[in-house]
């Protein structure tokens, strides 16, 4: 039986089935304990964070004033380390091809109806023209695994050709790149390629029900999968991303498992995860809807996206357009801070509309709205939408970003760069209504930046950004 240990390398050691049935079971036992669950609420407010252990208790317990005050200090730290600001993305898919027989994803070798692309290199550029059009600064590469289609050189060369576009006063200024647990050699490349973040979902932290749901492909290794962030941390790539799909197995299970890998990062490589994602199962095609049916509620998704914040608070949130309007307002105000608008999670789905007998897409997008509709919305909430890159462009990746994060330095070029590139938004892309919106709120939140040099700079750089500039950060 393996030993759980946070700063072992092996998959076993460091997300230990052991130790996640104790915390299930330490939670179920604690869960109305209202002194000790107090007592973890008290230490969380010093935003240093919980263990696995602590942050599912939190998640477990049922006495609803302790509930009120979780979801508090949740959003306390929310406004302490991300104040109002979301960061804005976009997924592109490059490929649908995939050899991997996972059960729950429309892509999966053996669906024979559905629409198999693959954009080449001018596709590429068209899909970049259209996303730039619509204000889009940061991407999400996604690609199925496919060695023979998708290798890691079609994936080098589209991120060579992204960062190549200049269309108008467009640019994509930062690639984030979502493809399937690779070599540590591989992983090189694509640092050296220049990517930001590395992102790969496990989709499941138990190994049984990983096996199950991955009968088939290299993805059916459940060691490799698992220590893929060890390699690309290995090979030098500063930023990861974890996450689960909820829904693939019971979320306690999942959830613990999540937050064990973060520590386990940050124990065993000196870095935790730069984000995490909460994607939920969605219908897709030629997928069991009885079996894979959105397994989590809105109010426990809600719940445990306010006990991430609170057991993580240096981690960035994420959430895509899988989520309604409704799930994304709830969450946003408990913990995220980082989302998509305006997807389309089909292949060449941005600079073409898919006709109706040619279905390419990943899973159906609940939030259909445009860009410039989510960020009316946003504004309309007292949020500020940011399209802002300037961390990895600046060399502020690994521990140097957490540094700054973990002492609540960061604020000082987050608030800024959001109100930049909000403007620089507003003067190319934004409708009417936005920009009007927009502009009130840069006014607004221009006061709130404390240093008075740099409330000097960012009114003089929005200035320059109204005279046609673009591209200031700090
Ligand atoms: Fe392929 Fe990824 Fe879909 Fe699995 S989840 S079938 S690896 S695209
Ligand atoms: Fe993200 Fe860094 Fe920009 Fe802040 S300054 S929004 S942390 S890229």
């Amino acid at each position: 039986m393996a030993v759980y240990d946070k700063k072992s390398h092996k998959a076993e050691e460091f997300i230990n089935h052991e130790e996640i049935l104790a915390s299930m079971k330490y939670a179920e036992e604690n869960k109305n304990n209202k002194e000790l669950i107090d007592q973890i609420i008290e230490r969380a407010k010093d935003c240093k964070g919980l263990t696995h252990r602590e942050a599912l208790l939190l998640l477990d317990c049922e006495i609803p004033e302790e509930n009120e005050k979780i979801f508090q200090v949740a959003m306390d730290i929310k406004q302490r380390f991300y104040g109002n600001r979301i960061v804005m993305f976009a997924p592109l898919y490059l490929s649908n091809y995939c050899v991997n027989g996972c059960l729950y994803c429309p892509y999966h070798a053996k669906n024979r109806h559905i629409a198999r692309k693959k954009l080449d290199q001018q596709d590429i550029e068209k899909e970049v023209v259209a996303l730039q059009d619509m204000g889009h600064k940061r991407l999400a590469l996604e690609t199925g695994e496919d060695p023979v289609h998708n290798p890691i050189e079609y994936v080098l060369d589209s991120i060579k050709t992204i960062y190549g576009i200049k269309h108008k006063n467009g640019a994509i200024r930062r690639v984030n790149v979502n493809i399937a647990a690779t070599t540590e050699e591989n992983y090189k490349k694509l640092k050296d390629a220049g990517i930001g973040t590395y992102i790969l979902f496990q989709e499941t932290y138990n190994k049984e029900q990983y096996e199950y749901l991955h009968p088939t492909g290299p993805k059916s290794d459940y060691a490799y999968h698992t220590e893929a962030m060890d390699r690309a941390m290995h090979a030098g790539i500063d930023d990861v991303g974890i996450g689960v799909l909820f829904g693939l197995e019971y979320y306690r299970y999942d959830f613990t498992g999540l937050l064990m890998h973060a520590e386990h990062l940050e124990a065993a490589i000196g870095v935790g995860p730069h984000t995490i994602s909460v994607p939920r199962v969605r219908r897709a095609d030629d997928i069991d809807p009885d079996e894979f049916d959105n397994g989590i509620s809105d109010d426990i998704f809600e719940k445990i996206v306010a006990v991430i914040r609170i057991a993580a608070p240096y981690t960035g949130i994420i959430i895509s357009t899988r989520e309604t309007k409704e799930s994304r307002e709830r969450v946003l105000r408990v913990g995220v801070s980082q989302i998509s608008g305006g997807s389309r999670t089909s292949v060449g789905g941005y600079a073409e509309e898919e006709k109706e007998d040619e279905n390419s897409a990943q899973f159906d997008v609940s939030d259909n709205r445009s860009l410039d509709e989510v960020l009316n919305w946003l504004l309309d909430l007292g949020y500020i939408p940011s399209f802002c890159t300037a961390c990895y462009r600046e060399g502020r990746t690994g521990d140097r970003f957490m540094k700054l994060v973990k002492s609540g330095q960061i604020s000082n070029c987050c608030q800024p760069n959001a109100l930049m590139t909000l403007k620089e938004y507003l003067m190319d892309y934004a409708s009417e209504d936005t920009r009007k919106k927009g502009e009130k709120v840069i006014e607004a939140e221009l006061e709130r930046i404390t240093n008075p040099k740099v409330k000097e700079t960012v009114k003089e750089r929005l200035l320059k950004i109204e005279q046609g500039e673009r591209d200031f950060r700090f």
